[in-house]
């Protein structure tokens, strides 16, 4: 199996390490030639607008709304924003999952905080436990899902912040920035 990082802004690098902890091939895309023959494809956290605006300028957007017609991709942070259909304001978006988010919905970088979710789903396919700690980081929320997208999780407060749509999956946290490697996992369950 062969995962390819969207390696164009933000934290690219932790995905990649995380992959090989887990002994998953993981290369960095940055071109559209990039993605051939990818399995699945991680689009990071960062600042979605500069992911947006990058991914324009490299001719990645059409080929990456393609390449999750029939493909794994998860989006976490700036990359479920990338993700989504609506953000609430102009800017590039693969607009693959049906999802509303909104962005910096917790605050402003200060106001990052940790949290532990209960995300059945994980647990199942994990066969554990505990919940998952989470890593938010001037996160956005996921106002709504439609269509065939269904929410995983919510936060303390109720809101929602983990769904997947079939072989796409959107993350408010950052699972490369803890020990927990049980996120990535779930998600090359979604690899076929
Ligand atoms: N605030 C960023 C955005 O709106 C996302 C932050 C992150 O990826 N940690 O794009």
């Amino acid at each position: 199996m062969k995962i390819g990082v969207l390696a164009l802004q933000g934290d690219f690098a932790e995905h990649i390490a995380m992959l090989k902890r887990i002994n998953v091939e993981a290369i960095e895309v940055r071109l559209p030639e990039h993605l051939k023959r990818l399995d699945g494809l991680i689009i990071p956290g960062g600042e979605s607008t500069t992911i947006g605006k990058l991914a324009v300028a490299y001719n990645l957007m059409e080929p990456l709304k393609q390449f999750g017609q029939r493909h794994a991709i998860w989006g976490t942070c700036a990359g479920a924003i990338f993700l989504s259909k609506d953000a609430n304001r102009n800017q590039p978006l693969l607009g693959l999952m049906d999802i509303k988010v909104e962005r910096n919905a917790f605050g402003r970088q200060v106001d990052s905080f940790e949290a532990d979710l209960d995300v059945p789903e994980l647990k199942q396919a994990t066969g554990t436990n505990e919940d998952y700690h989470a890593v938010f980081i001037r996160a956005p929320i996921i106002e709504s899902v439609s269509g065939d997208a269904k929410i995983l999780a919510s936060a303390p407060d109720g809101r929602i912040v983990a769904a997947q749509q079939g072989h796409l999956l959107a993350t408010s946290f950052h699972p490369e920035l803890t020990n927990d490697t049980r996120f990535h996992k779930y998600f090359l369950s979604l690899v076929d």
